[in-house]
């Protein structure tokens, strides 16, 4: 009932906040952004093109300029497109989909980019039937919906609402608890999504997820010992309003741990005081899947304590020496007041602390295949620790 009763809030709200056509027409082709994830904020058809405009849902924001429309042809052809940006230049290479599902590259030939990338002209080919163009692929609320329910049947998860977002649509963790006993319990929590158009972070973050949950004696061994939390989708609002950003209050969410004024971070805040709250419960490992320019994890610096220690360094060299064709970088980072997952969680329980970050351009099986591994051998890093090890409140200095 709460999903149905939230998709009929975010048409109206589409409505009313944007006031302008969401679509426009000539004789060769319909442009529209009526659909979950769609931006385009103002269209306008001439006798042969199209002019259509890309704004932020609010401002200041970080160049995350996020586009989706539809183009319903009325004849085969090529349809001209020229995409106005008003607050960023363009970032994501445009591409094309029959059905939302499979996607591929809007020929680089194809595309021209204007006045610095502030305006981009694309041809994008059609014959009879509508196509998507997006910055990136989808994974939209229903896809979540169904990846959720899928895995939780196959790995026997528990599933929860763990909150709502503003609009009210549920925040979904999933989780596994160890059925065996032990004296402290250890926990390690994943979250995804704060950033709506950050795709290649989700995608990651999935086939990560699908290895820890998986039917393999490592990851059985794995979660016979560790308490595992998983929120994928901290944005559902923003993903379905095709934000580049922000929440519906024009919050970044990962900028709001620490104030936690929004209900998507007080939810998973609450996870976090439940185990800060239990007697002989310790945070282990905390990462939160972002995208970037390049593929990178911002960690803490070699010579701060965590606990387990030396759990990043030993983490990434193992991956390391199993991945030949995935560069990434190792950004160590200072633990400041910028109110992010990583400073929040670190600072609060002296755990290790990463933001996990895809490039935009990463090839998608790549990103499959380099989760994988940076999954298993978080596994093995995080079996090899010491169960007894000290009370990581040590580190943080409070708990
Ligand atoms: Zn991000």
């Amino acid at each position: 009932m709460s999903v149905k009763r939230a998709v009929t809030v975010c048409a109206a709200v589409i409505a009313a906040s944007i006031g302008v056509a969401h679509a426009c027409e000539n004789n060769y082709a319909k442009l529209d952004a009526e659909f979950e994830g769609a931006r385009m904020s103002s269209c306008e058809a001439k006798k042969n093109s199209f002019t259509i405009r890309i704004d932020p849902e609010d401002k200041p924001i970080n160049p995350s300029p996020w586009y989706a429309f539809r183009v319903t042809p009325k004849q085969p052809g090529e349809v001209k497109i020229t995409m106005r940006y008003s607050h960023s230049k363009h970032r994501y290479r445009p591409k094309r989909s029959d059905d939302g599902a499979r996607w591929s590259l809007i020929e680089p030939k194809k595309i021209r980019e204007r006045r610095g990338g502030r305006k981009v002209v694309m041809r994008v080919a059609v014959d009879d039937t509508p196509v998507l163009v997006a910055a990136q692929e989808f994974l939209n609320t229903g896809a979540y919906e169904k990846w959720t329910a899928d895995i939780a049947e196959r790995a026997s998860l528990e599933t929860s609402v763990i909150g709502e977002s503003v609009e009210g649509r549920p925040l979904v963790a999933v989780s596994s608890q160890p059925k065996t006993k032990a004296d402290r319990k250890e926990h390690v929590l994943f979250v995804g999504r704060q950033h709506p158009p950050e795709l290649t972070g989700a995608f990651a973050m999935l086939a990560f997820l699908e290895t820890v949950f998986a039917d393999t004696p490592l990851a059985e061994q794995f979660r016979n010992r560790f308490f595992i939390t998983a929120v994928p989708l901290m944005n559902p609002d923003g993903v379905v309003h095709g934000h580049w950003r922000h929440n519906m209050n024009g919050v970044d969410l990962n900028r709001d741990w620490g104030p936690f004024t929004q209900p998507e971070t007080q939810a998973v805040k609450a996870i976090l005081d439940d185990v800060a709250g239990a007697d002989n419960s310790e945070l282990r490992l905390m990462l939160d899947f972002h995208s970037t320019n390049r593929n990178v994890f911002y960690t803490q610096f070699k010579n701060v304590d965590t606990i387990p220690p030396q759990f990043t360094q030993e983490w990434i060299a193992s991956a390391s020496e199993r991945l030949d064709a995935y560069e990434f970088e190792y950004a160590e980072r200072e633990t400041t007041d910028l109110a992010t997952s990583k400073n929040y969680v670190h600072r609060r329980f002296g755990a290790p602390a990463i933001t996990y970050e895809l490039g935009d351009q990463t090839d998608r099986r790549l990103i499959r295949a380099s989760a994988v591994v940076f999954a298993e051998e978080m596994m093995e890093t995080l079996l090899a620790s010491d169960p007894a090890l000290e009370d990581n409140a040590r580190v943080a200095g409070q708990k």
